[in-house]
């Protein structure tokens, strides 16, 4: 049996980013992979600019306590004012230009107004509430490099530089399916022995965070030919095949032979909890990646494994989660064989600074507890932990987005 970090890394192994890319809108790229570096042609901000509302001045011109200067013009953002001369102010408003001739602002809380003079009661700095051309991004610069995913803050840098489309990967193609017969779709009625589907939404909902094309095949029988059918139309359709259940050891889970029979098997098991059944192969070129059937194995092991590969497949370069030091808020005594990933809710201790708590029942088809929790206590083999002492928390926001 592979370890946890074992797996990662022969999963990461196999996964061959995608080589074709494709020119879209940035308005249609949010979780789209760069496949090019972006450069800056323009200076942002492209003029000195005014951080506050006020009196562009002369500085030199207010070296005396309560300078009066004459008001002689009005700029507003969007316009460009004319040189200003000794002795004079002008009105500015945020995000306008700064006139030739001024080199300071000086807020409209630090002056008073008569007429069309204005007193200053702050002595300002050559500077002072100015934003320099070019402070955020110069010309020439690569402000997002290839690999980058595109989220809220890339696309508006990109916008900021005046760019309206780019090259990306093309978007990667995720067929999954779900297994077993006891599975009953919500919003029918449950039948004796049946449990509602609930592994299908959570899996679409993590595809979907990632922003791949995900083509949903529904729930398949567990029988040998039914799972041989759904994979070889997967197969068809998709760069990866994602499933849940039927990976364990049982007569009813058909997953794994299906996938013999088509093309290979490279990797099966890992030594975590939850999770253990966890299987890679291959169907022609199409990945397989067989997650368990227990709602929070699936959950837990599509967020530590599949979703690094799914991101390296799909071109990005930062795809591994990072994990950060918490406090624990309980104790763990019972030393164990296998990896733990326990839910955690992070709550503020006494001193004011995160401590991480444990879902009390901690059970692989326990849903509830992926709801309450903030993210997963990594436990290694073996260690214990009393109240008090650091633990490794991966945070959902690594697992999530
Ligand atoms: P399996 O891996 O197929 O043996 O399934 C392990 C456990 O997870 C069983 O209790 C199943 O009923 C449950 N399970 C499997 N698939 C799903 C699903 N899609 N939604 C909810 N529970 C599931
Ligand atoms: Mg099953």
């Amino acid at each position: 049996m592979l370890s946890a970090a074992e797996l990662l890394q022969e999963l990461l192994m196999r996964a061959r980013p995608l080589d074709r890319t494709e020119t879209i809108p940035l308005s249609e790229a949010y979780n789209r992979v760069l496949a090019e570096g972006l450069s800056s042609f323009v200076s942002v901000p492209p003029l000195d600019n005014t951080a506050m509302d006020g009196y562009a001045v002369r500085s030199k011109d207010c070296k005396l306590p309560d300078a009066t200067l004459k008001v002689t013009q009005r700029i507003a953002a969007g316009q460009v004012g004319k040189p200003l001369h000794h002795g004079e102010a002008a009105r500015i408003f945020t995000g306008a230009p700064v006139p030739p001739g001024a080199d300071a602002i000086v807020m409209q809380e630090d002056t008073s107004v008569e007429g069309d003079s204005v007193t200053i009661y702050k002595t300002p700095r050559p500077g002072d509430h100015i934003r320099r051309a070019g402070e955020d991004i110069q010309p020439g610069t690569n402000v997002l490099t290839p690999g980058t995913r595109m989220k809220a803050p890339q696309l508006g840098l990109a916008a900021s530089i005046g760019r309206t489309d780019a090259k990306f990967v093309r978007q990667l193609r995720v067929a999954m399916f779900s297994t077993g017969d006891e599975l009953a779709e919500p919003g029918k009625p449950l039948k004796p022995g049946q449990i509602y589907n609930s592994n299908r939404a959570t899996l679409r909902g993590l595809l979907t965070g990632l922003g791949v094309e995900v083509i949903d095949l529904g729930v398949v029988d567990d029988s040998r030919e039914a799972t041989v059918k759904a994979m070889q139309s997967a197969a068809s359709k998709a760069d990866v095949i994602i499933t849940t259940g039927g990976v364990s050891v049982g007569e009813e889970d058909h997953v794994k032979a299906a996938v013999e029979e088509l093309g290979r098997i490279d990797i099966w098991k890992v030594a975590m909890k939850p999770g253990k059944p966890v299987v890679y192969g291959r169907v022609g070129e199409t990945d397989f990646i067989g997650l368990p059937g227990n709602p929070v194995s699936a959950f837990v092991t599509f967020c530590l494994f599949a979703r690094p590969f799914l991101l390296k497949r799909m071109g990005a370069s930062q795809v591994l989660y990072r994990a950060y030091p918490l406090r624990a808020a309980f104790d763990w005594n019972k030393p164990g064989k296998r990896r733990e990933f326990l839910r955690g809710h992070v709550v503020s201790g006494q001193d004011g600074l995160g401590e991480v708590r444990l879902y009390p029942n901690q059970g692989s088809g326990v849903l509830t507890s992926a709801v309450w929790a903030d993210g997963l206590v990594d436990i290694e083999i073996g260690q214990t932990i009393i109240r008090g002492e650091w633990v490794r928390f991966i945070p959902f926001s690594e697992l999530l987005d």
